[in-house]
């Protein structure tokens, strides 16, 4: 299981939940400072995910979601957050 970053996070990207992620697997940060500016939001890296739950409360726009809880309307984005790691 993993969990999953949707739609919201598009335009917003504070990055608040790079800040509580205890695994560091939710990219990419500022640190990277190319690829932050290239994407218009951020992924978490199933493989590296240990689903502590950390990130969903910390995200001001609730744009992050248990994998199993993810909207219907943003299914897709489970595949795009799995697909910046491939
Ligand atoms: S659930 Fe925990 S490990 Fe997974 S991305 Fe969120 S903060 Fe990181
Ligand atoms: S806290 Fe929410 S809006 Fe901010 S970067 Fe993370 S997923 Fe995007």
């Amino acid at each position: 299981m993993t969990f999953v970053i949707t739609e919201p996070c598009i335009g917003t990207k504070d990055t608040a939940c790079v800040d509580v992620c205890p695994v560091d697997c939710i990219h990419p940060t500022k640190d990277e400072t190319e690829k932050f500016d290239k994407e218009k939001m951020l992924f978490i890296d199933p493989a590296e995910c240990i689903d502590c739950g950390a990130c969903e409360p910390a995200c001001p726009v609730e744009a992050i979601f248990e994998e199993d809880a993810v909207p219907e309307k943003w299914a897709d984005y489970t595949e795009k957050n799995a697909d910046y790691y491939k």
